[in-house]
């Protein structure tokens, strides 16, 4: 594809003229002019200037296979040319969902044996309240409603998968949470934890779930919803007493788990799924994102025997035109083969992160990060100007992360913020030598933003 294109100028114009961004400050935006970027490789980006940048986030924690796998592009080539689109309502089917959800049902964990198709990971978030209202429904249990999910847990923007989410800024706007969402707190030990020791802290966390159970009355309890790692929330690691309580409170009150691995699934965290690395048991999964490494958009509910069964004996009202889109699943099969076949999640898991993590833990002798955490290949720092008191800075929260976030974009290292939190999830195919450069350049920004705060 040629590089030629208007000037960056021009498109940086054109671009605060006639594009809403998601996420964004749009008057900032046009002010400054968004970075555009033309082409990637690996875990490098380039931008409209010519520069190249290392992309320790893989996109939006999605290109777990790296850029530029001509693989995919030419399976989707293929599959438009022999069927570019139907769906799968009203009793019919085709091959590429058929053997995507067949693909998946052998990688899941357990017996989430079946696959209700979606077009992103809000969706299929979406997709799962609904189920799970759905099937307690059907089960003659129809007070069974109400869902609990977490505070800065992050599950999508829709009506639905917003109000599941437990961010503030999102509940804040458009009227946001719908009936019988209910929330509890996080297990953010750095921020929240106090005097508490990590161990006892998630477990005191873990037990706000019992007690919502038994204030909202545990038969009306339909699911509760989690990611293994909060994502977008800052990379928050739980101390290792909070799944194995949160597993023994769903489990005494028959509460559907739904574990949201859009961010943890297809090798994130070390292994194929986070629920694998955390020792956890849901009844649906929600999976997006590297499902086809983020070439094309693509959601999945993974269920299990148990609410298949019931949901699949009579119609389920629901569907997306979209959902199991023909050429998302042949990129997501054909993404699935490599990651399998070129060992990319194994080698992660074990010659990666192990290299990774000691170079991350390591961050913590500079004098602005206080914790670093990291599960597989997503990490976290925690920016603060007292780490004994592990104190945050000074109102208004996350400008230090702003500082540190634009300093690494000047290095050419994409390095996300959430709050005072520097988080990554590169792409699994990263190299030890692309791990030093990622932290070397980290190194420097933290350098330039400390000098900046002083
Ligand atoms: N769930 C989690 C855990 C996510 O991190 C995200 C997106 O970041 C979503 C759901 C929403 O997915 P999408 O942006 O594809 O709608």
């Amino acid at each position: 594809m040629s590089d030629n294109h208007l000037p960056t100028a021009e498109l940086q114009a054109l671009d605060a003229a006639h594009h809403m961004h998601p996420f964004t400050d749009g008057y900032e935006l046009a002010q400054k002019g968004a970075r555009i970027i033309t082409k990637a490789n690996g875990v490098w980006l380039t931008d409209s200037e010519g520069e190249e940048i290392l992309d320790a986030m893989a996109g939006l924690w999605c290109v777990n296979i790296g850029y530029g796998r001509e693989e995919l592009a030419e399976v989707a080539a293929r599959q438009m040319k022999q069927l570019p689109y139907y769906n799968t309502f009203f009793q019919t089917s085709h091959v590429p969902a058929i053997m995507l959800a067949k693909k998946l049902a052998e990688l899941a964990p357990g017996d989430l044996n079946h696959v209700f198709f979606n077009g992103s990971g809000s969706d299929s978030n979406d997709t799962n309240l609904r189920m799970v209202r759905h099937y307690w429904a059907l089960k003659g249990q129809p007070e069974r409603f109400n869902v609990i999910a977490r505070w800065n847990g992050y599950h999508g923007s829709t009506m639905g998968s917003g109000s599941l989410g437990g961010m503030r800024g999102i509940h804040a706007q458009g009227g946001l949470p719908i009936p019988g969402i209910h929330h509890i707190d996080q297990p953010d030990w750095w921020s929240e934890g106090g005097e508490m020791s990590p161990e006892d802290f998630g477990l005191q966390r873990a037990q706000e779930l019992e007690k919502k159970i038994l204030e909202l009355g545990p038969e009306t309890v339909a699911a509760f919803i989690a990611e293994p790692v909060q994502g977008a929330g800052g990379v928050i690691v739980p101390p290792e007493t909070y799944w194995p309580e949160i597993q023994r409170i769903v489990d005494k009150y028959d509460i559907l788990m739904i574990v949201d691995e859009v961010i943890t699934g297809f090798g994130r965290t070390g292994n194929w799924f986070g629920c694998e690395t955390m020792g956890i048991t849901p009844y649906i999964m929600t999976c997006a994102k590297g499902i086809t490494s983020g070439y094309i958009p693509l959601g999945a509910s993974l269920v299990s025997d148990r609410i298949a069964e019931v949901i699949n004996g009579s119609e389920f009202a629901h569907g997306y035109t979209y959902a199991g889109h023909p050429v998302a699943c042949a990129v997501a099969l054909e993404n699935i083969r490599l990651l399998e076949e070129e060992g990319i999640v194994e080698r992660a898991g074990k010659e990666i992160a192990p290299y990774l993590k000691a170079k991350w833990e390591a961050l913590t002798d500079h004098p602005l990060v206080g914790e670093a955490k990291i599960v597989g290949l997503m990490g976290s720092i925690a920016l603060t100007p007292d780490k004994a008191s592990r104190a945050p800075f000074k109102a208004p929260a996350g400008s230090v992360g702003v500082i540190c976030r634009e300093r690494c974009f000047a290095n050419n290292l994409v390095m996300r913020h959430v709050g005072d939190r520097m988080v990554i999830s590169p792409p699994l195919t990263i190299t030890k030598a692309e791990v030093d450069m990622l932290i070397e350049r980290a190194r420097t920004s933290l350098d330039e933003t400390f000098e900046r705060i002083k």
